[in-house]
């Protein structure tokens, strides 16, 4: 009872986040390093939505083992079954059905009376519970429920045969003191509780998500939905590695465990932030850049005498590594392959190849390869499709007098597009001659370059985000020069773009979210 289940939201709940689309490579790039991790549930996707999903959830279910994986299903047959299509392959499969049971919900949105929901909460479950043995059941909008209609509820689904409980605090408005009491009262007005596991799926509007998710476990929940850097839906959901440090480093508070290796967690947030093009802001608690920085000199002052003085907890238990291994363009492959596998990557040979190619591109061009820099050419560089749009060529001219011109050369697999235009600046004038090459009209909303790396000869990353169609799109690239970054952020916007338009060309009317 001291084990708290993690069920990792962040390829479902968290490719909702506006401009995170991902591609079924990427998604199982991430669900293999989730095992590594040790979450316990991967919630893969929500498949009768779209076949992008769909395909998505089935990959992970087939090669991804150890954790249980779960798809999301709403409470009609037609998704379960797509659910559990899905999940056929699985080692543990887990269908996730969901309905809300709140008073606004039932009225204005599924137009149901309570009765008409219980009886058809309880028809999904069992119908789930004949495809799969693992059945979780959400009451959508939970929190604004009525607490005995909802215990009504729970304890009929729990009677048809679901083994989890999920509350969802959907729109992120219960504060901690009452969400306790709120689970409190479920759990004392539900009288075969002890027969499921109760969770939370609490959202970050109101920025106390893990707050929220803290006071769910000492209320008596025993699994929370989490994603990766608390990505997700609007202001996102409760953060994987807040949530599991705090339950670590305040163990006297809350006495629970998890089975993550907290080791991981520096990777895996590297790695879902370089594949949606999400940047970590420095200040993020547990990975942001400066999470673990001493700035006043009294403080390092104290950090050096003993560590303790201004630090909770470590660098090296998130799997920071302080050594910060340099390597240069000497290293060679083998340097190289073992260096990416203490940072947790493991590629094919093929992969190994083409990353260290871009790795000597790098070295060439500044002498000090740091970690970060691996992130960046291992994440930008992979996971490629065949109708993936590449960067082949460019070429700039600029000055203070003359009017800035370029030229780009753009690749999809055998067609090639290459087109030159001029701009305000070279930046402006190179995102010009992409437009005309693809035939596209996309608006900058926003572009920022930051140093992956410090000195002079750093990586420099930029971050666009482009609106096509209507729809934001973030891309990213990296590069020692920014001009070079800047055509590859842009080109790697517009692949997301090209992913989403695959993915929802027959997307269902489904809009639904817990
Ligand atoms: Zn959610």
């Amino acid at each position: 009872m001291d084990r708290v289940v993690i069920f990792d939201t962040t390829l479902r709940d968290g490719e909702q986040s506006p401009g995170a689309s991902m591609s079924v490579e990427q998604k199982l790039e991430i669900a293999v390093q989730l095992g590594r991790l040790g979450v316990d549930v991967i919630e893969a996707g929500f498949p009768v939505s779209s076949p992008h999903q769909l395909e998505g959830c089935k990959l992970i279910a087939k090669q991804v083992r150890g954790p249980t994986i779960a798809a999301l299903a709403r409470a009609v047959e037609k998704d379960i079954d797509s659910a559990a299509e899905s999940l056929r392959d699985a080692e543990r499969p887990r269908i996730h059905t969901f309905l809300a049971t709140s008073p606004i919900h039932m009225q204005y949105k599924l137009r149901k009376s309570p009765e008409e929901v219980l009886e058809l909460a309880v028809r999904s479950v069992r119908y789930a519970r004949n495809k799969v043995a693992e059945v979780e059941f959400s009451p959508e909008d939970g929190t604004r429920s009525e607490i005995p209609f909802l215990c009504r509820v729970i304890e009929k689904v729990i009677d048809a045969g679901a083994r989890i409980i999920n509350v969802p605090d959907t729109v992120g408005y219960t504060m901690p003191t009452e969400f306790a009491e709120f689970l409190r009262a479920i759990i004392e007005g539900t009288p075969n509780m002890d027969k499921a596991v109760l969770s939370v799926h609490c959202h970050n509007d109101l920025g106390v998500a893990v707050a929220n998710s803290l006071a769910a476990v000492r209320a008596g929940a025993r699994q929370v939905e989490v994603t990766v850097n608390g990505i997700g839906e609007r202001a996102g959901n409760a953060c994987l590695e807040e949530f599991v440090m705090a339950l670590s480093v305040r163990n006297d508070l809350h006495p629970y465990s998890t089975g993550i290796n907290t080791k991981q967690i520096w990777n895996t947030s590297r790695l879902v932030s370089t594949t949606i093009g999400f940047p970590i802001p420095r200040n993020k608690p547990i990975t942001g850049e400066n999470a673990f920085a001493h700035e006043s000199g009294i403080h390092q002052d104290g950090v050096l005498k003993k560590r303790e003085t201004y630090e909770i907890m470590t660098p090296e238990s998130v799997g920071r590594d302080s050594s910060q291994l340099v390597l240069g363009r000497h290293s060679g492959l083998h340097g190289f392959r073992n260096r990416l596998a203490e940072l947790g990557f493991e590629l094919s040979e093929e992969e190994l190849k083409t990353a260290y190619d871009q790795f000597l591109v790098v070295a060439d061009r500044k002498k000090e390869v740091y970690d970060d820099d691996l992130y960046v050419i291992v994440s930008h560089h992979l996971g490629r499709s065949a109708d993936t749009i590449n960067l082949e060529y460019f070429n700039i001219i600029s000055g203070n007098v003359s009017v800035p011109t370029a030229t780009v050369r753009l690749t999809m697999g055998e067609e090639r597009f290459e087109e030159a235009a001029t701009g305000d600046g070279p930046v402006d004038a190179i995102f010009n001659a992409i437009d005309r090459a693809l035939g596209l009209t996309a608006q900058l909303l926003e572009y920022v370059v930051q140093a992956v790396t410090p000195g002079r000869q750093a990586m420099g990353e930029v971050s666009v985000s482009l609106s096509i169609d209507g729809r934001k799109f973030v891309g990213r690239g990296a590069s020692t020069d920014i001009l070079e970054a800047s055509a590859r952020a842009y080109v790697n916007a517009v692949n997301r773009w090209k992913t989403f338009q695959a993915a929802t060309r027959t997307e269902t009317e489904s809009d639904d979210t817990v």
